[in-house]
């Protein structure tokens, strides 16, 4: 790993204002790092080493004239489901074959706007369905983690792995991702790095593939609190391009680091224990709150009742949605077309040659909870519950909890082609077991690496807060992360 490669954002932000180093060799050294480890990790999907130079002489000109952006010459890389003008968007799928649209996203808008470098477009589950990566059309990331005195290959979660790795393996300086059940925060504690999924609304959804639009959402993976920060202050905006953004200044995120906690209320949710959890979450969790505690936040025991059903509803809300999404995928305005006899055979063609079978799985879920007679007992229901998990929260939060701890994953890191999970996806989607209960309520979660397991694998504490709260989540995660120390993977690729 070069040294320029090893600078974290704020770092490299520093160094290029004091004109220390340039943009174009920052991203010289990510062109030749990316060349080097891509074939191993498989978290770029497509690189786009001739714009990243085009952009960063851009912003050694702007630099050079005084007029840096906040992030101006940072390279970074782009989850594969942002759409980024005459680039690769085909959100890991094959029916998005050849796509390339001929807008770009907001939230990417907003980095460029910004200054940002763009490396290429990361490797992700196909329509950011999955929790390893491994559902992509382009094969798995390899997560640049191993476990100790280990060769085996692990899995660095998703949907966002390509995001995740690439950041843990410095191919990038951050990541854009999105996080629809967990797919911004597992994988983040799946690789020692940092990810907040902020608050529905705070960051454009225009731009970005549909899976499920009541739950998606942008944010940063990042190597550390302040990094993640720093990316999220530049992808978040309203927009008059996605009406459920909103309209509410977005704060200086990077300002809150190192405040006190004094006087804070911490939750903790008694139901985030589940069965067959390893001791040492556990553990790490009474870690965590002692951390929090000797920064002086008061610690409170809170009941979240609903919990329980909030994977089972989310497995209704999200392929519902789904299932709407992707029809338009059908062989006539974008991506893939299988010829047929007719146009109804072309569309059944197409869409059974262009959709993994994740992704088929949950356009049969989701079509089968709309159809009449089950629309009620199943689409209705889980609406339903989504407002009693929401409602638990609120309770929480009336009653004077300022931000939630919780575990990020019940375990660490996987093998790839686990063939435990191979078998019953109901055993993968039990992932997100302490994620979609905040997607399900709207709220923003950050997930902090805390610790290693004693295989040597990254573990990661959630920290859930209230709606447009993001604040309170980096100044306490800032703590963690203080305490913890940061983490990072033994070069073997
Ligand atoms: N793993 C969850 C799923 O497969 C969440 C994915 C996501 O957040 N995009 O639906």
């Amino acid at each position: 790993m070069s040294e320029l490669t090893s600078l974290t954002i704020a770092e490299a932000r520093e160094k290029l204002r004091a004109k220390e180093i340039t943009a174009i060799e920052l991203t010289e050294a990510y062109i030749s790092a990316i060349d080097a480890a891509n074939d191993r990790l498989n978290a770029y999907v497509k690189t786009t080493p001739d714009l990243a130079r085009v952009m960063a002489r851009k912003s050694d000109e702007r630099i050079a004239a005084g007029k840096a952006g906040e992030l101006e010459g940072i390279p970074l890389g782009i989850k594969d489901l942002f759409a980024t003008v005459g680039v690769h968007t085909q959100a890991c799928s094959h029916i998005l074959d050849g796509f390339q649209p001929r807008y770009e996203s907001t939230v990417t808008q907003n980095l460029w706007d910004d200054g940002a470098v763009m490396l290429g477009k990361l490797n992700m589950d196909e329509f950011a369905m999955g929790s390893s990566n491994e559902t992509s059309y382009y094969g798995p990331v390899i997560n640049p983690w191993r476990a100790g005195g280990s060769n085996q290959q692990l899995v660095p979660g998703g949907s966002s792995g390509g995001s995740a790795a690439a950041v843990a393996a410095h191919l990038c300086a951050g990541a854009t991702a999105t996080d629809t059940g967990g797919s911004i925060r597992q994988p983040a504690a799946f690789t020692g790095t940092v990810g907040i999924k902020p608050t529905y609304g705070r960051c454009s959804r225009w731009g970005t593939v549909a899976f499920a639009s009541s739950l998606d959402q942008a944010g940063p993976i990042a190597r550390d609190v302040r990094d993640a920060a720093i990316l999220l202050k530049s992808m978040a905006s309203v927009d008059a391009k996605d009406t459920t953004s909103v309209d509410l200044p977005v704060p200086e995120y990077e300002a809150v680091l190192g405040q006190s906690l004094k006087g804070m209320k911490i939750g903790i949710p008694n139901e985030y224990r589940v069965d067959g959890m390893p001791e040492e979450i556990e553990t790490l969790w009474r870690q965590g709150i002692a951390w929090l505690k000797d920064a002086g936040a008061e610690i409170v025991d809170i009941s979240l009742p609903h919990t329980k059903y909030a994977l089972p509803a989310y497995y209704i809300v999200a392929p519902a949605e789904a299932s709407s999404n992707l029809a338009r995928y059908d062989g006539v305005r974008y991506g893939l077309r299988v010829d047929g006899k007719d146009i109804v055979d072309m569309y059944e063609k197409t869409r059974a040659a262009g959709f993994g079978q994740e992704v088929k799985r949950r356009i049969m879920i989701g079509t089968y909870v709309l159809s009449a007679g089950y629309y009620d007992a199943y689409y209705i229901r889980a609406q339903k519950v989504r407002t009693l998990i929401k409602r638990d929260f609120e309770l929480a939060f009336d009653a004077g909890v300022d931000a939630i701890l919780t575990p990020a994953t019940p375990s660490s890191a996987f093998g790839v082609a686990d063939e435990n999970l191979a078998a019953d996806p109901v055993k993968m989607y039990l992932n997100d077991i302490f994620t979609v209960t905040v997607n399900m309520a709207g709220l923003p979660g950050i997930a902090v690496p805390a610790g290693l397991d004693h295989r040597g694998l990254p573990l990661g504490l959630q920290l859930i807060g209230k709606a447009f709260d993001e604040e309170t989540l980096f100044k306490t995660a800032y703590v963690i992360e203080q305490a913890a120390g940061k983490f990072t993977p033994a070069k073997w690729w």
